[in-house]
């Protein structure tokens, strides 16, 4: 199964701007994948369709074989996304960011409170519960992005532009946090316009460009290892 099935995705913005022109586009289940294009290629409007953020023109999106016109919360409740921007809550208290996630979920009060503690302590972050956001370093915001996006134990995790403006400490440790969530089994699609990125974390990679897919290979092909 895939874990994510798009096939002629469109995205016309209100103002006739035309983002996405018919994007095909196949993910296996299990892959570490990176959604590489310069800047206003389409990569944040495509992950933002499949997140259930943006209202696609047209096309077909199926998340583990669920699709997204006939089962919208299937589809919202097997993905986790961390966003690029996260200037929202910022007065919350680390812990309530993660709890008010769960209730986006539907996940019952008591039952979110064991999977907000498990998830901030996955990416240790427990000790922080009760600092508010505003007050966490860029790298600790990010890692709370993390544990926000995994409150409800996706199947997918997406990450847009994961490790933009950040230094390489925080990078590494980054990387190192998403190669053994993939390796324990969830399915990673990244965005970047880091080419080293895609090169050393992910197996496959799609390159968007204007729009479309210019090229999909996987990272072996490209450093011209097969
Ligand atoms: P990327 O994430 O690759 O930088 P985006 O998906 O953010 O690309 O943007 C693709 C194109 O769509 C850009 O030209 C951008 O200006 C345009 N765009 C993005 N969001 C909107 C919007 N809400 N309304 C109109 N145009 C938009
Ligand atoms: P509002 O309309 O008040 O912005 P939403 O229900 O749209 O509230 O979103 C509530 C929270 O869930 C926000 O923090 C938002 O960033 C996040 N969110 C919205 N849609 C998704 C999604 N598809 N996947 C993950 N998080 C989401």
């Amino acid at each position: 199964m895939f874990a994510l099935d798009v096939q002629q995705l469109a995205k016309v913005y209100k103002g006739g701007f035309q983002a996405l022109k018919g994007v095909d586009l196949q993910v296996d289940e299990g892959d570490f994948f990176a959604l590489l294009g310069p800047n206003g290629a389409g990569k944040s409007t495509f992950i933002g369709i499949v997140s259930s953020l943006v209202r696609k023109t047209s096309g077909r999106v199926q998340v583990f074989g669920q699709d997204l016109d006939e089962d919208p919360e299937g589809v919202k409740s097997s993905i986790g996304l961390v966003p690029q921007e996260f200037n929202f809550n910022l007065f919350l208290p680390v812990l309530e960011v993660v709890l008010n996630q769960a209730g986006y979920y539907g996940i019952p009060r008591r039952e979110a409170k064991v999977r907000a503690e498990r998830s901030l302590r996955q990416l240790d972050l427990w000790d922080r519960r009760g600092t508010e956001m505003r007050k966490l370093s860029g790298g600790l915001k990010r890692r709370l992005m993390i544990a926000r996006a995994l409150v409800h134990e996706p199947r997918l995790l997406i990450l847009d532009e994961p490790t933009a403006g950040v230094d390489i400490e925080i990078r590494r440790s980054m990387w190192s946090f998403l190669r053994e969530l993939n390796a324990k089994g969830t399915t990673i699609i990244l965005t970047t316009h880091y080419l080293e990125e895609a090169e050393s974390l992910c197996r496959n990679i799609a390159i968007i460009s204007e729009g479309a897919i210019a090229e999909r290979t996987s990272v072996a092909k490209l450093l011209g290892q097969l």
